[in-house]
């Protein structure tokens, strides 16, 4: 049972999980704050792991400012088990903590490829860790091959080419993210990949992989051998959430109201481990976020303290990949048409969703001012489209 001085006790020492705090203690908050992190940094930002291969965590907070702000930062702790019965936290070295109010932000990790489990240079990019295993690797002329064309895929082949590698991309797909942005933008990402450098294989099947501890060739489908010196696995992510067995908590991501509330009293869940409400969608949504993460995390921290948090504004990401900056708002997986406007040879375009005629995303290469008009033009929908030409999607 929890006691008067347990506090709030938020688990994953993430984006969302210090959000929180730092939410709580805007709000008046005076209560004890326990962040419990797996890791053993504080909290640190992930977007430069991939675009900048970042050896060193860019901390989201310097340290004093959780003695400051009386906030308890325990490292190197993961949770191992939740008992809602008696408000509890089982962590690591089986020490059992008390909670008035817990929030679950444990975040996801990196889904394995079962054929390149157990090769040491088959590495995946989710932490700090992960980047330092792979900076070690990488140099000029090294082979790398990256599964996976998705955006942490294409960013760490970009910057690996920053670097000198020698870098292969291999893509289950037709198209990178054409499900999710069109055709012609999966066309214009791989264009780009191809003038920098980076050869890519589309349509590819990953048969087998030879090597002993280390990993030396992928064998696809087609018979084609790819040699490398590292590989890194981006095929995307899984909930952080095995830890939250037997208490009834989706594991493929923890089901909560648009403020994080989950169907269990006082527990919150906010940030990637989530599937929030989506009011627009009209279902739950997971979203893999920045901007999404930070936002929850704020809005967990109101419902705790009893306020209801501001209505979410449309999701958005960005991606930085061979100097250009990638911008997206909204929700392209619901739209019927897509308009480009920009020259197909150039680097230089807007990708702009819609459905029924109505704008409900858009996607940007180099051109900030854009997505904001998008951005705009998706919450007044009385404001007119941007002018774009049709193409397929
Ligand atoms: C390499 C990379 C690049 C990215 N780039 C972008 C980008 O450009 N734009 C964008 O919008 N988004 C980007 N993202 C996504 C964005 O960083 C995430 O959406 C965001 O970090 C999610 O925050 P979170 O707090 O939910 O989870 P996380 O940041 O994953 O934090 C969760 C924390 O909980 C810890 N944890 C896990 N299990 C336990 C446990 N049992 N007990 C205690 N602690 C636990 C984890 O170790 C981790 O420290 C990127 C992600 C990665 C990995």
């Amino acid at each position: 049972m929890s006691r008067a001085d347990d506090g709030i006790v938020v688990v994953g020492g993430g984006l969302a999980g210090l959000r929180c705090a730092e939410a709580l203690r805007k709000r008046g908050y005076d209560g004890r704050v326990r962040l419990i992190c797996g890791e053993h940094e504080a909290p640190y930002d992930r977007p430069p792991l991939s675009k900048e291969l970042s050896r060193t965590p860019a901390f989201l907070r310097e340290a004093g400012w959780y003695p400051d702000n009386d906030v308890e930062l325990v490292l190197g702790r993961p949770a191992k088990a939740l008992e809602p019965a008696r408000r509890t936290v089982t962590l690591a070295g089986e020490e059992a903590i008390g909670y008035e109010k817990l929030l679950i932000a444990t975040g996801a990790g990196a889904r394995p490829l079962p054929l390149l489990s157990g090769f040491e240079n088959a590495l995946p990019l989710r932490t700090v860790a992960d980047a330092r295993a792979l900076g070690a690797i990488l140099a000029p002329g090294v082979r790398l091959v990256v599964v996976g064309a998705g955006f942490i895929g294409q960013e760490v082949a970009s910057a690996a080419r920053r670097v000198g590698a020698s870098v292969t991309i291999v893509e289950a797909l037709e198209l990178p993210l054409a499900g999710l942005l069109g055709v012609d933008v999966g066309r214009r990402l791989v264009r780009m990949h191809r003038e920098e450098g980076v050869k890519v294989i589309l349509s590819a099947q990953i048969t087998a992989a030879h090597g002993d501890s280390h990993v030396e060739e992928l064998e696809l489908a087609t018979g084609e051998r790819v040699g490398c010196d590292a590989v890194v696995v981006g095929v995307g992510v899984a909930p952080a959430a095995g830890w939250l067995a037997g208490t009834g908590l989706d594991p493929s991501g923890v089901l909560t109201d648009p403020a994080g509330r989950t169907s269990i009293p006082d527990v919150f869940a906010a940030g990637d481990v989530s599937r929030p409400f989506d009011e627009v969608q009209g279902r739950h949504v997971r979203t893999e976020h920045w901007e999404a993460a930070s936002r929850q995390g704020t809005a967990a921290a109101a419902a705790m303290l009893g306020d209801s948090p501001q209505k979410p504004p449309p999701p958005s990401f960005w991606s930085d990949q061979h100097g250009h900056r990638l911008q997206y708002v909204g929700h392209a997986d619901i739209a019927d048409e897509v308009r480009i406007d920009g020259d197909p040879d150039a680097r230089d375009f807007s990708a702009l969703y819609l459905r029924r005629g109505r704008p409900v995303a858009g996607l940007a290469l180099d051109r900030p001012r854009e997505i904001a008009a998008i951005r705009r033009c998706i919450a007044d929908s009385n404001r007119p489209a941007p002018n774009t030409k049709e193409t397929d999607r």
